[in-house]
């Protein structure tokens, strides 16, 4: 019996990059964590707003200007849908998950948070959801205590609660780890920091493509994530907040469409989105956004968590078989996203013996199959693992058995490379 929900075959058929050769070889796609690939629905909703819609928004009294205008408020209606947002208000558009985590922090960061106030994130964040807080504590005053991990990578939530304290004003933590692929429990940690008095942003660019996600449910106060990621095109990200958080933020860039009136020696702004959108914004991708969630819905969130699971089950059954292979992360398949990071090494007893993950990807590679090495944009993490980088294999929808078998096969014959 298949363990995989999912009939990825037909999925695949929507998706024509999918249908190359790489050397020769069929295209396995396993680095849909670094970006996802698009069905040809999002490609021709891309190709159909320049030829039929494109105009500026919030401008025009034409015709041409107003179609745009609503497709463009209409993605924003349906990115608050997506998410499970009471209001399309607060939904604000940005290039990726990067500039909604450094929005968030220039704006609210620097104008709510004081010397002596605390951040609380931790060991394994993407650089994105770390760096912009390390700038913020530097330009406020405020305290970033940052939790450790376990050696084996795995974040201990009641270490995370613990650190969280009368003095935290913002919990930044990933939803789910684009290394581990550790699915956080993040009611747990929202009910601990409120209790607190403290607000919660959970980096969702890992969770949004994958799981069903619900900002209500959770109860989070902020999230970021990247269309890219998900079946949408490159350029399109979103910050969410709840609207009352948003309210008094401060601009982020200033320039057109953010203002209400403007005098030569000053300027009043406008409500958000606006406040929060300077200049003209990636139209064209917001609106080719919807036909990425119209797909990711279609073919049913909970399904391709389930397809997503089995695969990474299967994945992880057989590498950890191999003496020779160290999987990182949770033990448990279901604990995590489609994400696996792993190591060869050519002598299962000698941790010197390491064969670097830039080989192992470019041996893949030669095998058609695509794989993401390197620290991952972790540092942190990686050297908490005490690693130089690691391989990670990533699944989405399209994916399916005999992709875990080239992926399989394809490191027995690159270890056997080194062994000659
Ligand atoms: N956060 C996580 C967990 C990620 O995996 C990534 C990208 O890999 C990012 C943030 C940054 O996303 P982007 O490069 O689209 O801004």
């Amino acid at each position: 019996m298949s363990l995989v929900r999912l009939d990825a075959t037909a999925l695949r058929a929507d998706f024509p990059i999918l249908e190359q050769t790489v050397h020769g070889h069929r295209l396995v796609y396993l680095d849909s964590a670094a970006t996802s690939q698009k069905p040809v629905s999002v490609i021709d909703a891309i190709s159909r707003f320049y030829r039929e819609i494109n105009a500026n928004v919030h401008r025009g009294v034409h015709t041409l200007g107003d179609r745009a205008t609503d497709a463009y408020e209409g993605a924003r209606e349906r990115v608050a849908r997506f998410i499970g947002a009471p209001t399309r208000r607060s939904v604000i558009f940005t290039r990726n998950t990067t500039e909604a985590i450094n929005l968030f922090a220039r704006t609210w960061g620097r104008a709510h948070l004081r010397p002596g106030d605390e951040i609380v994130t931790t060991e394994l964040e993407h650089h994105s959801n770390l760096v912009p807080w390390q700038m913020c504590a530097a330009a406020t005053g405020a305290v970033l205590r940052v939790v450790p991990v376990g050696e084996d990578g795995v974040l201990d939530l009641d270490r995370l609660c613990e650190a969280i304290g009368a003095r935290t004003k913002l919990v930044a933590v990933t939803h789910c780890s684009n290394v581990t692929g550790a699915i956080h429990d993040l009611e747990r940690v929202v009910h601990h920091a409120h209790d607190r008095g403290a607000l919660v942003l959970a980096d969702t660019a890992q969770s949004a493509p994958h799981l069903p996600l619900d900002v209500a449910k959770l109860g989070v106060d902020v999230v970021a994530f990247s269309a890219h990621k998900m079946c949408g095109p490159t350029g399109i990200g979103v910050l969410w907040a709840r609207p009352e958080i948003l309210a008094d933020a401060p601009p982020f860039l200033g320039g057109g469409s953010m203002i209400h009136e403007v005098w030569p020696d000053r300027s009043t702004w406008a409500e958000i989105p606006a406040r929060l959108e300077a200049g003209t914004p990636n139209i064209a991708d917001a609106v080719a956004f919807v036909a990425a969630l119209d797909y990711l819905e279609g073919t049913g969130r909970a399904a391709i968590r389930a397809h997503e699971r089995a695969l990474v089950a299967e994945t992880m059954a057989r590498l950890v078989a191999l003496p020779w292979v160290r999987v990182y992360g949770p033990a448990d398949p279901t604990d995590r996203s489609g994400v696996v990071a792993f190591n060869v090494f050519a002598d299962p007893r000698d941790a010197e013996s390491l064969i670097h993950p830039h080989d192992v990807g470019t041996l893949l590679d030669a095998r058609g199959i695509a794989i993401r090495v390197g620290n991952h944009c972790c540092q942190p993490l990686m050297r908490r693992l005490d690693v130089p980088a690691t391989a990670r294999a990533s699944f989405y929808l399209y994916n399916d058995e005999s992709d875990v078998d080239a992926l399989i096969d394809g490191l027995h014959a690159a270890r056997k490379t080194f062994l000659r």
